[in-house]
């Protein structure tokens, strides 16, 4: 398959790209990469039918590399690479030292933590593109249990809760892939790890590989940040002084499967990670679906996004449907027309993105844009870039660690 892609400089800050190819794709996929000391990345997945793609709002004082890929049955085939500053009077150029492989996401941590009947993966990816996240849970030989999870999902908890009956002292091991248009980029080493009750994780656990498990924190002092390797004060010892007593009745509060709980009214605690504890019955929005022990979930100023306050992941209320969801666990993923993605729901026969109301289709697995108009407001994620508060990773962007 050949692809000829003619991007022009149409005013300033937009740059229309049109394609044509020698044969009929199943999809499109456009590839926008924002050059510089922080490289922006962005695709995307549009319908069969794109031939005309225009971006608005980029910045005139960036370089940005622009190609396309066609995606047909058993491959894909791209265009070629072009350089452009989205200035008026300055041209495009084809960029031939550029090559899709260089700029594609890599796998540069990967952990877990074992707990009761449960296991949380978490990873961190190098900025690059990236459109699909692979995680293999195996038990023996046998692959037990595959999530194909999208790109801004950065943990997984695997508990009765997402359908696995994890049995506590089993080994299982776990390896996550990230994969770009198809091609699987790069594959964590595995994790062997065993569940194990509250209090046991890190005995069960101590005939495995120790370099990526991490184990839950249940002292009653400051919480540690399991992955901020500068810096981070040292757990403080648990003495006497950091028993706590519950508010209502003056009881002392104790653990119980990762529940802070006072045993005689019940009342229930969180800690606030700062050595501060909440009486969970008095949170506006409730405690998250990530952690355990479950965290606060908080609302960004000026916003309506909740996000829990320690592992930052979104939880998203859909209007259809009660309490809280994660991105994990959205029924049809995320859209393919804003920055940051927002939610694709159903309305009546059609899938559409729940922030604009554009429809998507599913083409061989994944959901595409079908643009209305053919054009795409870059103005979000410069945005976000420019103000510090994201790197772009994969299709789409993401928050910047906490
Ligand atoms: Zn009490
Ligand atoms: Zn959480
Ligand atoms: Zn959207």
């Amino acid at each position: 398959m050949k692809i000829d892609l003619t991007p022009r400089v149409v005013g300033d800050g937009s740059v229309a790209l049109d394609w044509r190819a020698d044969r009929a794709a199943q999809r499109w996929t456009l590839l926008i990469v924002r050059t510089g000391s922080v490289p922006g990345y962005t695709a995307l997945h549009l319908s069969a039918d794109s031939a005309r793609y225009q971006i608005n709002n980029l910045s005139r004082h960036q370089r940005y590399l622009f190609a396309v890929l066609g995606h047909i049955a058993g491959g894909r085939a791209c265009s070629a690479w072009w350089s452009v500053t989205p200035r008026t009077g300055l041209e495009p150029i084809v960029d031939t030292s550029v090559a899709l492989e260089q700029h594609l996401a890599r796998l540069e941590r990967f952990t877990v933590m074992p707990q009761d009947r449960r296991l949380t993966a978490y990873w961190q990816l190098s900025p690059g593109f990236v459109d699909q996240l692979v995680l293999e849970v195996q038990r023996g030989e046998r692959i037990y249990r595959r999530f194909e999870l999208e790109p801004e999902v950065n943990s997984l908890s695997l508990d009765h809760g997402r359908g696995l009956a994890l049995k506590n002292g089993e080994p299982y091991r776990l390896l996550l892939g990230c994969g770009f248009a198809g091609t699987v980029a790069a594959s964590s080493a595995p994790v062997t790890c065993t569940a194990a009750p509250q209090g046991e994780e890190r005995a069960a656990n101590q005939a495995f590989d120790q370099q990526h498990l991490i184990y839950p924190f249940l002292a009653l002092g400051p919480e540690v940040q399991i992955f901020e390797d500068d810096g981070a004060p040292a757990p403080a010892a648990v003495g006497e002084d950091h028993r706590i007593i519950c508010c209502h009745c003056r009881q002392p509060v104790e653990w119980d499967a990762y529940r802070l709980r006072c045993k005689k009214c019940g009342a229930e605690f969180i800690p606030n990670g700062r050595g501060a504890f909440l009486d969970v019955a008095r949170l506006r929005f409730g405690t998250c679906q990530c952690c355990l022990p479950k965290k606060i979930i908080i609302q960004k100023p000026h916003s309506e996004e909740l996000r829990c306050a320690h592992s930052g992941k979104e939880h998203i209320r859909l209007p259809d449907a009660a309490g809280f969801l994660l991105i994990e666990d959205l029924p049809f993923g995320l859209c393919q027309c804003c920055r940051p993605r927002r939610p694709l729901t159903r309305q009546g026969k059609h899938i559409v993105c729940s922030r604009s109301g554009e429809q998507h289709r599913n083409e061989h697995g994944r959901y595409v844009l079908v643009p209305t108009q053919p054009v795409f407001d870059a103005a979000a994620i410069d945005d976000l870039l420019d103000a510090g508060l994201a790197e772009i990773c994969a299709s789409g962007v993401s928050r910047a660690r906490r």
